[in-house]
Protein backbone atom coordinates (compact mmCIF):
# COMPACT_ATOMS: atom_id res chain seq x y z
CA UNK A 1 0.00 0.00 0.00
CA UNK A 2 2.29 2.40 -1.40
CA UNK A 3 0.47 5.65 -1.01
CA UNK A 4 2.10 8.94 -0.36
CA UNK A 5 0.93 8.91 3.01
CA UNK A 6 2.62 5.78 3.71
CA UNK A 7 5.51 6.97 2.75
CA UNK A 8 5.25 9.89 4.67
CA UNK A 9 5.56 7.69 7.36
CA UNK A 10 7.40 5.11 6.63
CA UNK A 11 10.28 8.06 7.26
CA UNK A 12 13.46 7.10 9.68
CA UNK A 13 12.76 8.30 13.05
CA UNK A 14 16.10 9.68 13.52
CA UNK A 15 14.98 12.53 11.04
CA UNK A 16 11.65 13.02 12.35
CA UNK A 17 13.47 14.01 15.08
CA UNK A 18 16.13 16.03 13.06
CA UNK A 19 13.76 17.86 12.05
CA UNK A 20 15.13 17.34 8.32
CA UNK A 21 12.60 15.15 7.19
CA UNK A 22 11.10 17.48 4.27
CA UNK A 23 14.71 17.92 2.89
CA UNK A 24 15.02 17.15 -0.90
CA UNK A 25 17.86 14.56 0.19
CA UNK A 26 16.44 12.69 1.86
CA UNK A 27 13.88 11.13 -1.41
CA UNK A 28 15.21 8.31 -3.36
CA UNK A 29 13.66 5.90 -6.25
CA UNK A 30 12.35 2.86 -4.26
CA UNK A 31 13.12 -0.44 -6.05
CA UNK A 32 9.80 -0.17 -6.98
CA UNK A 33 9.48 3.06 -8.83
CA UNK A 34 7.88 5.37 -6.79
CA UNK A 35 9.86 8.15 -4.69
CA UNK A 36 9.76 7.26 -1.26
CA UNK A 37 12.04 8.09 1.65
CA UNK A 38 14.99 7.27 2.47
CA UNK A 39 14.93 4.09 4.62
CA UNK A 40 18.57 4.42 5.79
CA UNK A 41 21.38 7.31 6.52
CA UNK A 42 22.92 8.57 3.80
CA UNK A 43 26.53 9.98 4.11
CA UNK A 44 25.59 13.62 3.46
CA UNK A 45 22.90 13.13 6.38
CA UNK A 46 25.15 11.31 8.35
CA UNK A 47 28.26 13.89 8.12
CA UNK A 48 25.66 16.63 8.53
CA UNK A 49 25.13 15.27 12.46
CA UNK A 50 26.84 16.25 15.46
CA UNK A 51 27.81 13.62 18.41
CA UNK A 52 25.69 15.08 20.35
CA UNK A 53 22.37 15.44 17.84
CA UNK A 54 23.10 11.82 17.74
CA UNK A 55 22.70 11.07 21.33
CA UNK A 56 20.15 13.41 21.52
CA UNK A 57 18.14 11.40 18.83
CA UNK A 58 19.25 8.08 20.46
CA UNK A 59 17.56 9.54 23.73
CA UNK A 60 14.63 10.82 21.79
CA UNK A 61 14.53 7.27 20.18
CA UNK A 62 13.95 5.64 23.57
CA UNK A 63 11.62 8.10 24.23
CA UNK A 64 9.50 6.92 21.61
CA UNK A 65 9.73 3.31 22.55
CA UNK A 66 8.64 4.17 26.31
CA UNK A 67 5.86 5.81 24.78
CA UNK A 68 4.73 2.44 22.02
CA UNK A 69 5.43 4.98 19.48
CA UNK A 70 8.37 3.42 17.73
CA UNK A 71 8.71 4.43 14.01
CA UNK A 72 7.04 2.75 11.28
CA UNK A 73 9.94 1.01 10.05
CA UNK A 74 10.05 -0.27 6.69
CA UNK A 75 12.96 -3.27 7.01
CA UNK A 76 12.87 -4.25 3.53
CA UNK A 77 13.36 -0.88 2.00
CA UNK A 78 16.18 0.05 4.39
CA UNK A 79 17.64 -3.61 3.97
CA UNK A 80 17.46 -2.80 0.05
CA UNK A 81 19.22 1.42 0.60
CA UNK A 82 21.75 -0.03 2.71
CA UNK A 83 22.96 -2.91 0.50
CA UNK A 84 24.48 -0.03 -1.52
CA UNK A 85 26.55 1.14 1.38
CA UNK A 86 26.51 1.65 4.85
CA UNK A 87 27.09 5.23 7.29
CA UNK A 88 25.85 4.23 10.41
CA UNK A 89 25.98 7.43 13.11
CA UNK A 90 26.78 5.30 16.27
CA UNK A 91 28.88 2.32 17.45
CA UNK A 92 27.39 0.93 20.73
CA UNK A 93 28.83 -1.62 22.95
CA UNK A 94 26.40 -3.80 24.62
CA UNK A 95 25.28 -6.77 26.87
CA UNK A 96 24.19 -10.20 25.00
CA UNK A 97 21.28 -10.10 27.17
CA UNK A 98 18.40 -11.17 25.19
CA UNK A 99 15.85 -8.14 27.30
CA UNK A 100 18.10 -5.15 26.44
CA UNK A 101 18.56 -5.09 22.26
CA UNK A 102 19.96 -1.31 21.70
CA UNK A 103 18.00 -0.64 18.67
CA UNK A 104 14.96 -1.73 19.20
CA UNK A 105 15.04 -0.11 22.55
CA UNK A 106 16.16 2.80 20.74
CA UNK A 107 14.18 2.98 17.70
CA UNK A 108 16.14 2.17 15.39
CA UNK A 109 16.73 0.80 11.63
CA UNK A 110 19.32 -1.48 9.49
CA UNK A 111 21.91 0.77 8.89
CA UNK A 112 21.62 3.27 11.74
CA UNK A 113 24.76 1.97 14.07
CA UNK A 114 27.07 -0.91 14.50
CA UNK A 115 26.49 -3.01 17.73
CA UNK A 116 29.01 -5.10 19.10
CA UNK A 117 27.54 -7.30 22.10
CA UNK A 118 29.27 -8.71 24.69
CA UNK A 119 28.21 -10.40 28.16
CA UNK A 120 28.70 -7.65 30.71
CA UNK A 121 29.62 -4.98 27.89
CA UNK A 122 33.62 -4.89 28.58
CA UNK A 123 36.29 -3.92 25.97
CA UNK A 124 38.84 -6.00 24.97
CA UNK A 125 41.27 -5.52 21.95
CA UNK A 126 39.26 -7.12 19.20
CA UNK A 127 36.15 -4.57 20.74
CA UNK A 128 38.59 -1.52 20.25
CA UNK A 129 39.49 -2.74 17.11
CA UNK A 130 35.86 -2.97 15.97
CA UNK A 131 35.19 1.00 17.21
CA UNK A 132 38.10 1.92 15.63
CA UNK A 133 36.93 0.61 12.26
CA UNK A 134 33.51 2.09 13.31
CA UNK A 135 34.32 5.42 13.65
CA UNK A 136 37.50 6.05 12.11
CA UNK A 137 37.33 4.05 8.91
CA UNK A 138 33.44 4.55 8.39
CA UNK A 139 32.75 7.63 10.25
CA UNK A 140 30.21 6.76 12.85
CA UNK A 141 30.62 9.64 15.85
CA UNK A 142 29.77 7.96 19.05
CA UNK A 143 30.57 5.05 21.44
CA UNK A 144 27.83 4.56 23.33
CA UNK A 145 28.70 1.51 26.03
CA UNK A 146 25.48 0.78 27.20
CA UNK A 147 25.16 -1.56 29.90
CA UNK A 148 21.90 -2.96 32.05
CA UNK A 149 20.34 -3.53 35.66
CA UNK A 150 19.82 -6.96 36.80
CA UNK A 151 22.66 -8.03 34.45
CA UNK A 152 23.88 -11.80 34.68
CA UNK A 153 27.38 -11.23 33.52
CA UNK A 154 27.61 -8.84 37.12
CA UNK A 155 26.08 -10.95 39.15
CA UNK A 156 28.34 -13.58 37.63
CA UNK A 157 31.53 -11.35 38.46
CA UNK A 158 30.30 -10.64 41.98
CA UNK A 159 29.56 -14.21 42.70
CA UNK A 160 33.48 -15.44 41.09
CA UNK A 161 31.46 -17.56 38.81
CA UNK A 162 33.79 -20.03 36.56
CA UNK A 163 32.77 -21.88 33.71
CA UNK A 164 35.24 -22.62 30.80
CA UNK A 165 35.62 -19.28 29.10
CA UNK A 166 33.34 -17.41 31.07
CA UNK A 167 35.84 -17.19 33.69
CA UNK A 168 37.87 -15.06 31.70
CA UNK A 169 35.19 -12.82 30.58
CA UNK A 170 34.25 -12.00 34.29
CA UNK A 171 37.84 -11.53 35.23
CA UNK A 172 37.33 -8.39 32.55
CA UNK A 173 34.16 -7.27 35.30
CA UNK A 174 36.10 -7.86 38.49
CA UNK A 175 37.71 -4.50 38.69
CA UNK A 176 34.67 -3.07 38.62
CA UNK A 177 33.34 -5.09 41.39
CA UNK A 178 36.10 -4.07 43.73
CA UNK A 179 36.20 -0.21 42.52
CA UNK A 180 31.98 0.32 43.64
CA UNK A 181 31.40 2.11 46.59
CA UNK A 182 28.64 0.48 48.44
CA UNK A 183 27.34 0.38 51.68
CA UNK A 184 24.93 -2.35 51.80
CA UNK A 185 24.84 -6.28 51.29
CA UNK A 186 27.70 -6.49 48.69
CA UNK A 187 25.80 -10.07 46.90
CA UNK A 188 24.73 -11.25 43.75
CA UNK A 189 21.25 -11.38 45.71
CA UNK A 190 20.83 -7.48 46.22
CA UNK A 191 19.95 -5.76 42.93
CA UNK A 192 21.15 -2.39 44.33
CA UNK A 193 24.34 -3.68 44.66
CA UNK A 194 24.28 -5.58 41.26
CA UNK A 195 23.09 -2.50 39.00
CA UNK A 196 25.81 -0.16 41.04
CA UNK A 197 28.58 -2.68 39.67
CA UNK A 198 26.73 -2.55 36.19
CA UNK A 199 27.05 1.17 36.37
CA UNK A 200 30.67 1.17 37.45
CA UNK A 201 31.32 -1.05 34.66
CA UNK A 202 30.21 1.30 32.31
CA UNK A 203 32.54 4.09 33.09
CA UNK A 204 35.47 1.86 33.63
CA UNK A 205 34.46 0.76 30.08
CA UNK A 206 34.56 4.25 28.96
CA UNK A 207 37.72 4.96 30.68
CA UNK A 208 39.54 1.70 29.50
CA UNK A 209 37.91 2.76 25.34
CA UNK A 210 39.91 6.24 26.16
CA UNK A 211 43.00 4.45 27.52
CA UNK A 212 43.66 1.62 25.33
CA UNK A 213 42.64 3.16 21.60
CA UNK A 214 44.40 6.12 21.08
CA UNK A 215 42.52 6.27 17.54
CA UNK A 216 39.52 6.59 19.63
CA UNK A 217 40.93 9.23 22.07
CA UNK A 218 42.56 11.14 19.41
CA UNK A 219 39.02 11.32 17.67
CA UNK A 220 37.41 12.72 21.01
CA UNK A 221 40.23 15.10 21.28
CA UNK A 222 39.83 16.63 18.16
CA UNK A 223 35.39 17.05 18.95
CA UNK A 224 35.18 14.20 15.91
CA UNK A 225 33.67 11.57 18.02
CA UNK A 226 31.91 11.28 21.84
CA UNK A 227 32.57 8.37 23.85
CA UNK A 228 29.85 7.79 26.79
CA UNK A 229 27.87 5.38 28.68
CA UNK A 230 24.36 4.77 29.59
CA UNK A 231 22.59 2.51 31.46
CA UNK A 232 19.07 0.71 30.50
CA UNK A 233 16.33 -0.22 33.31
CA UNK A 234 14.75 -3.37 32.46
CA UNK A 235 12.09 -2.65 34.44
CA UNK A 236 11.21 0.45 33.15
CA UNK A 237 12.68 0.75 29.84
CA UNK A 238 14.17 3.77 30.23
CA UNK A 239 18.13 4.18 29.43
CA UNK A 240 19.66 6.76 30.86
CA UNK A 241 22.72 8.67 29.27
CA UNK A 242 25.88 9.53 31.38
CA UNK A 243 26.80 12.76 29.20
ZN1 LIG B 1 23.94 -8.35 30.83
Amino acid sequence: MPTAHCNHMNRRGFFRIAGVATAVGLLSTSSVGHLAFAAALSKAQRDKLTPDDIIAMMRKGNERFRRGEESPHNYLEQQEVSAKGQYPAAVILSCIDSRAPAETIMDLGIGDCFNARVAGNIANEDILGSMEFACKLAGAKVVLVMGHTACGAIKGAIDNAELGNLTGLLAKIKPAVQSTTYAGERSAKNYSFVDAVARKNVELTVADIRKNSPVLAELETKGAIKITGAMYSLETGALEFFG
